[in-house]
């Protein structure tokens, strides 16, 4: 069996060692517990690749026989470069593949290295561990932002958070800062920026009591949602969609598929499916891990 180091590099790095699709051992933290939350953000690019190498250097555990390692990075990522890095700018336009790849030698260990996005990583660990490698996996992450990753990894861009769902020139909330996203209508800070004077919970809680500006946005919430999805299905065929991340508190299954209905007609297109999961770190790691993998084999 292959052994594999999946890594998640985002407010924290996490990072596993994967062998058939699972981990071998308790994930590795840093900065651990009692660590400063915010020592990534405030690190140069190469103070990040030396502490990757040192967390796969750990996970390896003395291992020589890495046959990859898998790094999964919130942004824009295309040939091992990361494009666009809003989390940790520092990383915009670093070969950090090259570069983790060339330290990992120094430790003795040869395997390629892999970057990928991470909402991507979240979509491949979704597929190896509800034993679906051989389908189409999408996954929408409803945070501070809005994720969107897929599997099987193909060469190109998604940046599913940000289609366009709407006309209104209003629509301006997207952190990107282009009109009419996604984001802009269900991502947390654009939620914040629309209510100043409430929060999102706030909100949700104030449709149920029948507040009409708060339920208006409710159904627009739902909406967008459906739309990015329908979008989706129209370009790539339909399947399995999942939702994660901590707003999925928000989500009536019942509105969101009532709107997905009314705007995905044609009957070939409409064997879909919407499915809430749990965010755990350990599935997006599993997937970094099986992507790199992937990767390398193909
Ligand atoms: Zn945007």
């Amino acid at each position: 069996m292959a052994k594999v180091v999946g890594v998640i590099l985002s407010e924290r790095v996490v990072t596993g060692l994967v062998v058939d699709h699972k981990l071998e051992r308790e994930l590795r933290y840093f900065p651990d517990e009692s660590g400063d939350d915010y020592a990534l953000v405030e690190m140069p690019a190469e103070g990040i690749v030396g502490v990757l190498r040192e967390q796969v250097k750990l996970a390896a555990d003395g291992a020589q026989d890495i046959a990859a390692v898998g790094v999964g990075v919130p942004g824009l990522v295309r040939n091992g470069v990361v494009e666009e890095a809003p989390n940790l700018p520092q990383l915009k336009g670093v070969r950090i593949g090259e570069m983790l790849q060339q330290a990992l030698r120094d430790e003795g260990i040869t395997a390629p290295v892999t970057i990928i996005n991470d909402a991507d990583a979240f979509a491949a660990g979704i597929a190896a561990t509800t034993g679906k490698l051989d389908a189409v996996v999408r996954v929408w992450t409803l945070g501070v932002g809005i994720g969107y990753g897929r599997y099987p990894a193909t060469d190109g861009v998604w940046e599913g958070g940000h289609t366009v769902v709407t006309l209104d020139e209003k629509e301006n909330y997207c952190g990107c800062g282009g009109r009419g996203h996604l984001e802009g209508i269900m991502g947390h800070r654009a939620m914040r920026l629309r209510f100043l004077d409430m929060e999102p919970e706030e909100v949700f809680e104030a449709a149920k009591k029948g507040d009409a500006r708060c339920g208006e946005f409710k159904k627009l919430w739902h909406k967008a949602l459906a739309a990015a999805t329908a979008s989706s299905i129209h370009l790539r065929g339909p399947g399995k969609f999942y939702l994660a991340g901590f707003n999925v508190r928000f989500v009536d299954m019942a509105m969101l598929n009532e709107y997905l209905h009314q705007m995905v007609k044609m009957s070939p297109l409409q064997s879909y499916s919407m499915e809430i999961c749990t965010d755990l770190q350990e599935t997006r790691v599993i997937g970094a891990a099986v992507s790199a993998h992937h990767a390398v084999a193909a």
